[in-house]
């Protein structure tokens, strides 16, 4: 795999000279969306995205895990403050998705295959703190509804103390085999 990016990258180079541009959002906006590979390409042309255009953050789930929600302090957060106090970002979309791997988490599965990988999960669970296989789950990221999961990551974003009190947050689902956007939040009452 590393060998045939290589390759390809030696053929892009040949054909193709970018325009040099900046490094702040042209469209002032970040975009939270998850690693799903079938978004990969498929998520700018749905959403009419262009090289420049927003920040593009992914995590498993397009979520924050339920023990860093607490604080409203991780990565993902100190990522939107980058954005919003380094880069322009004025607005936050959060885009999760239809049949996402981290709505149908199976406990067994997920053990199973730490074990087969050489990861003791109830060694994990008792050294971490993670008290038993629920917690490990929430660890990872696994939610049931997707819907429902966006909503509570708008809001999480939302009342981030890390972050500006009047951010717009929204919400949307895209369909992972249409491309098809629904909302999901209750649209953040601005002009902008
Ligand atoms: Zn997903």
């Amino acid at each position: 795999m590393l060998n045939d990016i290589l390759e390809h990258n030696k053929r892009f180079l040949a054909s193709t000279t970018l325009p040099q541009i900046g490094h702040a959002p042209r469209k002032h906006t970040a975009i939270i969306t998850c690693m799903d590979c079938r978004l990969v390409t498929t998520f700018e042309q749905a959403l009419g995205l262009e090289r420049g255009d927003v920040l593009e953050l992914r995590t498993a789930g397009a979520t924050i895990s339920k023990p860093d929600r607490a604080h409203a302090n991780n990565d993902l957060i100190r990522s939107l403050a980058g954005g919003i106090y380094l880069l322009g970002v004025r607005r936050v979309i959060v885009v999760g998705h239809t049949e996402c791997g981290l709505s149908k988490v199976n406990p067994a599965a997920l053990t199973g295959t730490m074990q087969a990988l050489g990861v003791d999960p109830e060694q994990l669970i008792q050294k971490e703190g993670l008290g038993d296989i629920n917690g490990l789950v929430e660890w990872i990221g696994a939610f049931t509804d997707v819907h429902l999961n966006v909503q509570e990551v708008v809001n999480v974003i939302r009342n981030s103390p890390f972050l500006p009190k009047n951010l717009p947050v929204d919400g949307l689902i895209i369909n992972i085999q249409t491309g098809a956007l629904t909302p999901v939040s209750q649209p953040t009452q601005t002009t902008a």
